[in-house]
């Protein structure tokens, strides 16, 4: 039976680390980790946890120490290189809070390498907190046992993205209107999966991103879904036929 990397879990707290992390290194924790850690899922000295920076994949951690205010772990040993990430950009338009929130976790679970809010002429909600969003793309990725966190680009218009885009990154477009079945229009590769706001993209936006280079309308079946449910349905079918579903 194929296996996943996080999958049986080891059932220790997993936490991403912001500096650097190596063998034998010290690491103090700030005020909001160490409060998590201690009174939250209540470690104790000695307690084993693992850690991640982003970069160097995972490592084992254990708490050296705990002050009033502070954590100190050491890290012991190095569990897993760091994953490959399939090449594959989630390109969306902000949507209300718990909406957009709810996509950024779902979207980093997939394994979405970069995720892009774009605004379209029908975006509902233009300000985007890219911090809130980093908070919640890490919880996600300490929960799944992602070792890379999704980069969280700045927000950008339409026009920005078509025109910056290299064209050898296939532009899949989630077009309400038509087009190929997304499993069959999806191959390896680098690749940006584009989803309209709830009002969905303008005339002329489709025609925009239909006469883009390397753009492919694909559709996700009869049902005209909710925007956040069209992102992710596409990029789960993406992972399925051009991800990585098969290579564990
Ligand atoms: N207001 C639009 C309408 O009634 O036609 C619906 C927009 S839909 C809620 C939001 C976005 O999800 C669309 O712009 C599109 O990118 C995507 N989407 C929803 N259902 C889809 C489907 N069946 N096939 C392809 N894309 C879809």
């Amino acid at each position: 039976m194929p296996a996943t990397p996080a999958w049986p879990q080891r059932s220790l707290p997993r936490l991403f680390i912001r500096s650097p992390l190596s063998e034998g290194a010290r690491i103090e924790l700030d005020g909001g980790q160490a409060n998590y850690l201690r009174n939250v899922i209540r470690l104790r000295e000695g307690a084993e946890l693992l850690v991640f920076d982003g970069k160097s994949g995972e490592w084992l951690a254990r708490v050296a120490e705990i002050a009033k205010k502070r954590m100190t772990l050491i890290i012991e040993e190095h569990m897993r290189e760091p994953e490959t990430i399939p090449d594959v950009w989630l390109a969306f338009a902000p949507l209300k809070r718990a909406q957009t929130d709810w996509l950024v976790e779902k979207a980093t679970e997939l394994g979405a390498e970069r995720l892009l809010p774009v605004i379209t002429q029908r975006t509902v909600s233009e300000r985007v907190k890219l911090e809130r969003l980093e908070a919640i793309a890490i919880e996600a990725a300490e929960q799944c046992g992602r070792t890379r966190l999704p980069e969280i680009s700045e927000p950008m218009r339409l026009n920005q993205l078509l025109r910056h885009r290299e064209a050898s990154r296939a532009l899949y477009f989630a077009d309400e209107g038509g087009g190929e079945w997304a499993p069959d229009a999806f191959t390896p590769g680098p690749s940006v999966i584009l989803v309209g706001p709830e009002g969905g993209f303008t005339h002329e936006e489709r025609a925009a991103i239909r006469s883009a280079p390397n753009s492919v309308p694909i559709s996700l079946g009869p049902r005209i879904l909710r925007a956040e449910t069209a992102a992710l349905a596409a990029l789960a079918a993406y992972m399925a036929v051009a991800g990585d579903w098969r290579t564990y």
